[in-house]
């Protein structure tokens, strides 16, 4: 194990650090004593498939001294010379115990602080920071593999491309937006409910819904509070051998709670049509750069045979986007915004039709208790489902009478 600066080796981490970034309005080492204490806010854990996730969350920047990465049981990540101190109700010991992560231990003092991870076994890991964005704290992230766990995710979804051939049923891959650390949007104050979460909540709803379809089998790319890639949320519905994509979002205004109402959008190859609608991509977007994904340069492929199932992908998703707000709109609880275009990332796969449903917007106070209730979660998936079938039928797709493993 080497010990190193954090921001100066930011770039050997993959998959959570940024190559080339550096924490900005860091405070120097030096500097820190005497000054306002740095405080520790929050320490989280967020246990997926693959990965757990440790985060810290601080008052202000700070730089951290540890291996960025490796293999070990035991993790020491010290920050010497810097008052440091716990914000009342912060424990000073997380129990994580998920098989990946055994306990965190935070201990500060007047004169720096240690961050203690234990792991049940020898595990890769790699350390990084996250700046401070808008609703969101500047953090130190510790993310850490779950041993063999990218064979149990790759023998998930090869079992559900399997399935799906054996018992000829179409395979809906529904996305839950957001996750673990990146929380989404927010909701108003009071209410203390995140995009993350609601999100999550619409989109097992829909799996429900879809499989009392028959012929239809709904599955999610993320079941728990953990974050994933956007590439990787396409990715895993092609290894599904996905019919169709369909992302759950909600909406957000930046400045007043004044937004109403539910839009479906499908991939733009040009930019979105409206400013509007480009920032909402942006903030849709930076759910990786929240997660600490590197930005990846476009993927050129200049290919007849990718153009022609591009452009098919395209005016299926535009379908599949108009069906789906008309089923909504049935709703009059809520606004239609109609059917938009614009570059979510998420959208990006040319194996199958893809929409992003920005079901309403959370930060309006009317809107964010519609979403936080059972029932009207339950009735967007039930009309999200009722939007799938009529979509199948619309494009013909032959449905089995029954549903079942061994159905014909
Ligand atoms: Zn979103």
């Amino acid at each position: 194990m080497f010990v190193g600066v954090l921001p100066a080796a930011l770039g050997v981490a993959p998959g959570l650090a940024q190559p080339g970034e550096t924490v900005p309005a860091a405070a120097p080492v030096t500097e820190g004593l005497g000054a306002a204490p740095l405080t520790l806010t929050a320490m989280r854990s967020f246990s997926g498939p693959e990965n757990t996730r440790i985060v810290f969350e601080f008052s202000r920047a700070a730089i951290f001294v540890s291996a960025d990465s490796g293999e070990t049981r035991e993790l020491v990540i010290s920050l010497p010379g810097e008052a440091t101190a716990r914000a009342e109700g912060v424990a000073q010991v997380l129990r994580v115990r998920d098989g990946v992560v055994d306990s965190v231990e935070a201990e500060t003092r007047v004169d720096g602080a240690s961050f203690r991870l234990w792991f049940p076994v020898t595990t890769r890991f790699h350390v990084s920071t996250l700046p401070a964005q808008e609703h969101q704290p500047f953090r130190l992230v510790i993310g850490v593999a779950r041993p063999g766990a990218e064979h149990a995710v790759a023998r998930r979804l090869e079992g559900i491309a399997q399935g799906k051939r054996r018992d000829r049923v179409r395979v809906v891959a529904v996305d839950a937006g957001h996750g673990g650390v990146d929380m989404g949007a927010k909701g108003p104050r009071k209410l203390k409910v995140v995009e993350k979460t609601v999100t999550l909540a619409v989109a097992r709803a829909l799996v429900e819904e879809l499989n009392k379809i028959p012929g239809v089998r709904g599955e999610l790319t993320r079941d728990g509070d953990y974050f994933i890639p956007l590439r990787d949320r396409y990715q895993m519905a092609e290894k599904m051998k996905a019919d169709l994509f369909v992302s759950i979002h909600a909406n957000s205004t930046r400045r007043r709670a004044s937004g109403r109402g539910t839009e479906v959008f499908f991939l733009s190859l040009r930019g979105a049509g409206d400013q509007a609608d480009a920032d909402l991509a942006d903030l849709e977007n930076a759910a990786d750069l929240v997660g600490g994904v590197p930005p990846e340069a476009e993927n050129d492929l200049v290919s007849i045979l990718y153009d022609v199932k591009r452009t098919s992908a395209l005016e299926q998703s535009q379908l599949l986007a108009e069906t789906l707000l008309d089923h909504v709109a049935a709703d009059r609880r809520l606004e239609s915004r109609g059917v938009k275009q614009a570059g979510f990332v998420v959208l990006k796969s040319v194996e199958f039709p893809s929409v992003l449903v920005e079901t309403a917007f959370i930060n309006n106070p009317v809107e964010a208790r519609l979403l936080m209730s059972k029932e009207f979660q339950k009735k967007m998936a039930r009309q999200l489902a009722a939007g799938v079938r009529r979509y199948f039928e619309r494009t013909r797709a032959e449905l089995p009478e029954t549903n079942g493993p061994g159905s014909q």
